[in-house]
């Protein structure tokens, strides 16, 4: 059995890399942090897609519930690993800088980048040992290019971005590959209080992208065939580059 595990696939972008990869015949762990009935949801479209896939909840914001978590999975699981990674858990709380709140800034660089380094840590040695492995990692063109009032959510995308470049020079000896996906405007729940009209003009596709859309680029940094590919960064945005 080849394993995958999807932080934040209970909703949205991860939701719809677990259905893609579930299809690749990865049995998926759907990862949330409270909404138990949408990742039991995710586990009933995966099964529909003629997948298999479980639970396992844990804040990636909060090591300890990562390494507990990881650690009973690797226990039911005896010889077991989880052979794809896909870091996609995230959150965005957005201010103004001169109005930021330290709960904000940290919330948010604690759950989108110490959550991909606690995961990642974890998850990363026994792709080492096995000499086998795909870390992808959801990062945001407000990452690549900034946006007004999301110093705190640019800073963490941004710095995924550059562990991913590190990381990647890291582990390429041992066949584990490190690569992002930087979504533009996808309509998932994270954008639901945003208005399509006001920024739909300035996407040359003309549209607001789907999760599906995005869970394409991360299966097939997932495949065999992107073996050879490591260090970069797809963007999936309908051609808005600025
Ligand atoms: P979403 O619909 O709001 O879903 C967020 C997911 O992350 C949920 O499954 C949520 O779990 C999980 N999550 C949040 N905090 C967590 C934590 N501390 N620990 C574990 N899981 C946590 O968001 P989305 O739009 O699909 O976004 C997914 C990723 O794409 C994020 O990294 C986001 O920054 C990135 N992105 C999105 C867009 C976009 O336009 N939507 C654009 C660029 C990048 P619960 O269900 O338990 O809350």
């Amino acid at each position: 059995m080849k394993y995958a595990l999807v932080t934040g696939g209970s909703r949205g972008i991860g939701r719809a890399v677990c259905v893609a990869l579930a299809r690749e015949g990865y049995a998926v762990l759907v990862n949330y942090a409270s909404n138990r009935s949408a990742a039991l949801e995710t586990v009933k479209l995966v099964e529909e897609a003629g997948g298999s896939a479980e639970i396992i909840p844990f804040n990636v914001a909060f090591r300890r519930e990562v390494d507990e978590a990881l650690e009973k999975w690797e226990d039911a699981h005896p010889g077991e690993y989880i052979s794809v990674l896909v870091n996609n858990a995230g959150i965005r709380e957005d201010n103004l800088m001169i109005f930021m709140q330290d709960e904000q800034w940290n919330k948010v660089l604690e759950t989108n980048l110490f959550g991909f380094f606690y995961v990642t840590r974890r998850v990363l040695k026994n792709m080492l040992t096995k000499r086998n492995g795909r870390i992808i990692n959801v990062t945001s063109l407000s990452g690549l290019t900034g946006m007004a009032g999301q110093t705190n959510y640019s800073a963490s995308k941004a710095g995924i971005i550059g562990a991913t470049r590190s990381l990647a020079m890291e582990v390429a000896p041992r066949k584990v590959t490190v690569n992002c996906v930087a979504p533009g405007f996808i309509e998932t729940d994270m954008t639901a209080d945003i208005n399509q009209n006001d920024h739909k003009g300035r996407i040359p596709a003309g549209r607001f992208g789907q999760p599906y859309e995005v869970a394409a680029a991360v299966a097939f940094f997932a495949s065999p065939e992107a073996s050879y590919i490591t260090g970069q960064v797809l963007s999936v945005n309908g051609g808005l580059h600025t």
